[in-house]
């Protein structure tokens, strides 16, 4: 195909972006703004070998799946990429992509696959936490608002129809207070100017609220107005803070916090079990489905109350307290100092003595740890929950060796996930459970929790099959 054509065609899938696939005569187009079961008149604007990407000109009849977004920046805003499908809809393209991957890059067949979990009632307004990233208009305002998709120009966004009301009011206020003091927003770019992002989180459970601005400096002139104001403005403020960024990086949050009212910390519940948060603490972002799917965490590890069980990528110790209630012992593993200190001070505040933490990368601190025992060092249950790059081998061959009877797979990201199942698989695991759950509605983003048996362990076999019952 040549650019610049026009063609028809049908949506017959969608990218991990949520751009429409569709194909003419062999030849795969993306295409933004369209939904699987559209028909589609586009334009092509980019041509590789065997596929391109095409602008959508006019949708010639809709999908079934078709809704009216809700949120008035929804296309052009990247924060959301499903908003154009009905919620039922979205479910069953994340479900669907979850089995593809374990199909294809896994090579898993007869996948013991339950119905994913979605959000009860509306999918809006779920999220405790948002980045706001802060820049300029062409007409020199300070604006907030997201990225669009694939660049870094900010659609502004005023209200964020995933987020919580208080955002809105907090954006307001530190726009307001840049403005009259003259404090210039970050320009990636020129790698000048102050204000970077404004973090706020929210308990959902405890109505308190963190905010922490990003800056590329040390010092935020005037900071005593900002937390006046804040603090006067927001109910349930509990901490204000700075985090200094300065690198050329898009990485939003950088290593060192100044504390500027408050104790640097946020309080929330998951079920009965009450977790400090620090801003730059990993905490999940929907605790209405955070709930469900440590639920099923919990359901999946089957403990009894004799187990050791190991917790890898344990952020503030979430799931490892939420086990410990029912383990002997439980050890968790994180890279980030601040979640450490949060998850020590965790398992003190909930009165559980029967939970240890490590600072190191995983994969780095459970094959150290093997070692000095002898190989000895063995588990009940290991359960990892790592970022979207998956684990690391040297992980894997460590939980190989130590041979739990159970593993229990968290994962944000399938395509890694099915690969390492797939080793996991190849040396004595067997794939038992599989459980999407949708903790990020209207975005591409699926969370699923997987339950692998050890096949030589033959007690732990029949005794899981009874539990299928
Ligand atoms: N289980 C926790 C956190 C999951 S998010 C929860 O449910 O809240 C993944 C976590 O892995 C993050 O806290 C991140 O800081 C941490 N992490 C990333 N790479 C790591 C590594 N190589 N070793 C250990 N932890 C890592």
């Amino acid at each position: 195909m040549e650019k610049n054509e026009i063609f028809e065609t049908e949506i017959v899938d969608m990218t991990e972006d949520g751009e429409g696939i569709g194909k003419v005569d062999g030849f795969t187009v993306f295409i933004k703004d369209t939904v699987i079961g559209d028909h589609v008149e586009a334009k092509l604007i980019k041509s590789k070998k065997t596929y391109g990407y095409g602008r959508l000109v006019k949708v010639l009849s809709p999908s079934a799946f078709r809704v009216e977004p809700t949120c008035p920046v929804a296309a052009p805003c990247g924060g959301c990429q499903l908003q154009a499908m009905s919620y039922e809809s979205q479910l069953k393209f994340k479900e669907s992509r979850v089995r593809g991957h374990l199909e294809r890059i896994g090579r898993f067949t007869d996948i013991p696959m339950e119905p994913i979990i979605g959000m009860e009632g509306e999918p809006l307004r779920y999220r405790n936490k948002a980045q706001f990233p802060v820049g300029k208009s062409k007409d020199g305002q300070i604006i907030t608002g997201f990225y669009a998709g694939r660049t870094h120009s900010i659609i502004p966004v005023e209200d964020c129809l995933l987020g919580m009301p208080v955002n809105r009011q907090v954006t307001k206020i530190v726009t307001e207070f840049m403005e009259k003091y003259h404090i210039e927003p970050y320009n990636e770019e020129t790698h000048r100017g102050l204000v970077r992002h404004i973090l706020v989180r929210c308990g959902f459970h405890t109505g308190q609220v963190m905010v922490c601005l990003v800056i590329n400096g040390t010092k935020l002139p005037r900071h005593e107005e900002l937390v006046k104001c804040l603090s006067e403005a927001v109910p349930g403020l509990v901490s204000v803070s700075l985090n200094v960024n300065r690198e050329k990086t898009n990485a939003i949050l950088g290593r060192e916090l100044i504390n500027l009212y408050g104790h640097g910390y946020l309080e929330d519940m998951i079920g009965d079990v009450r977790f400090r948060i620090s801003p730059l603490s990993f905490f999940q972002v929907n605790p209405v489905q955070t709930e469900k799917l440590y639920g099923k965490a919990l359901e999946f590890a089957g403990l009894s109350g004799g187990e050791i069980v190991w917790d890898l990528y344990c952020g503030i110790g979430t799931i490892s307290l939420f086990l410990a209630k029912k383990a002997k012992q439980v050890y968790g593993v994180e890279i980030i100092p601040a979640a450490i200190e949060n998850a020590k001070e965790n398992a003190r505040l909930n009165h559980m003595d029967n939970a240890e933490f490590f600072v190191g990368k995983a994969e780095e601190v459970l094959p150290e740890k093997y070692a000095q025992s002898g190989g000895t060092m063995a588990a009940d249950v290991i359960v990892v929950d790592p970022p979207r790059k998956g684990c690391d081998e040297a992980l894997l061959d460590t939980m190989v060796k130590m041979a739990p009877k159970r593993i229990v797979y968290v994962s944000c990201n399938s395509a890694t996930l099915a690969r390492d199942l797939r080793f996991l698989c190849d040396r004595g695991y067997e794939l038992m459970r599989v459980q999407a759950c949708d903790m990020f509605p209207m975005s591409v983003h699926t969370e699923t929790v997987v339950l692998l048996g050890n096949q030589k362990a033959d007690s732990y076999v029949e005794r899981s099959l009874d539990m299928k019952d």
